[in-house]
């Protein structure tokens, strides 16, 4: 993990197959960040060449459409990079814990998720491949798996999570955590067939 916290951008080599891979660690004002960028100056070349990537990396704040939300923890990928006719095939696994909100007593909790990654890169200026609808493309020497790592997490998210089984949400008259402190509140008397019936109703 970087120290330095005063803008000065360096590279770092990890000790992962030989010097072969690398990826950045940009420090500013807020913190230190790493990209996951390999270089594969080799790899490319090299058809049929194959390549593990066993690493942590301690991951930036990701903006979701709704909200910001944080790592806690570094980021653990185990992924397999191939030489496959020139392109960059990127399979394995991705173990991160999130910060979410819960979504009965909106509580941050940690979520741990597990992902699958699997992903095919083309070089950009390589003549000789054909582009396909599911290739990314690369440039240069430096392979960024950041943007593509991100979105495998986002995609292996629940649409909904709750911060445990039993949790008691929020009291729809008062407000209150309702795993935290009782209201006085008379209990909602609704049938709860009409209750099912009135979360498939659009909210007014
Ligand atoms: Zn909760
Ligand atoms: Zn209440």
């Amino acid at each position: 993990m970087c120290s330095d916290i005063m803008g000065n951008d360096y590279q770092r080599e990890t000790l992962t197959e030989g010097s072969y891979f690398l990826y950045n660690v940009f420090c500013d004002m807020t913190g230190c960040i790493e990209l996951i960028e390999i270089d594969v100056s080799r790899l490319k070349n090299n058809s049929g060449e194959i390549k593990k990537l066993n690493i942590a990396v301690d991951m930036p704040p990701v903006l979701s459409e709704v909200e910001k939300i944080e790592f806690d923890g570094p980021v653990k990928l185990d992924l397999v990079l191939t030489n496959v006719n020139n392109t960059i095939v990127v399979e394995g696994d991705i173990s991160a814990k999130l910060r979410l909100a819960c979504g009965n007593c909106l509580d941050s909790f940690t979520f741990p998720v597990q992902a699958e990654f699997s992903e095919t890169y083309y070089n950009e200026g390589r003549e000789g491949i054909e582009p396909g609808e599911f290739y990314t493309p690369y440039n240069g020497d430096k392979l960024d798996l950041t943007p593509e790592v991100i979105k495998s997490i986002f995609v292996a998210l629940p649409m909904r999570v709750v911060c445990r089984q039993d949790c008691k949400g929020l009291c729809p008259t008062c407000g209150r955590n309702r795993n935290r402190e009782n209201c006085d509140c008379a209990p909602e008397t609704i049938d709860p067939r009409l209750e099912m019936l009135k979360k498939l109703l659009p909210k007014d």
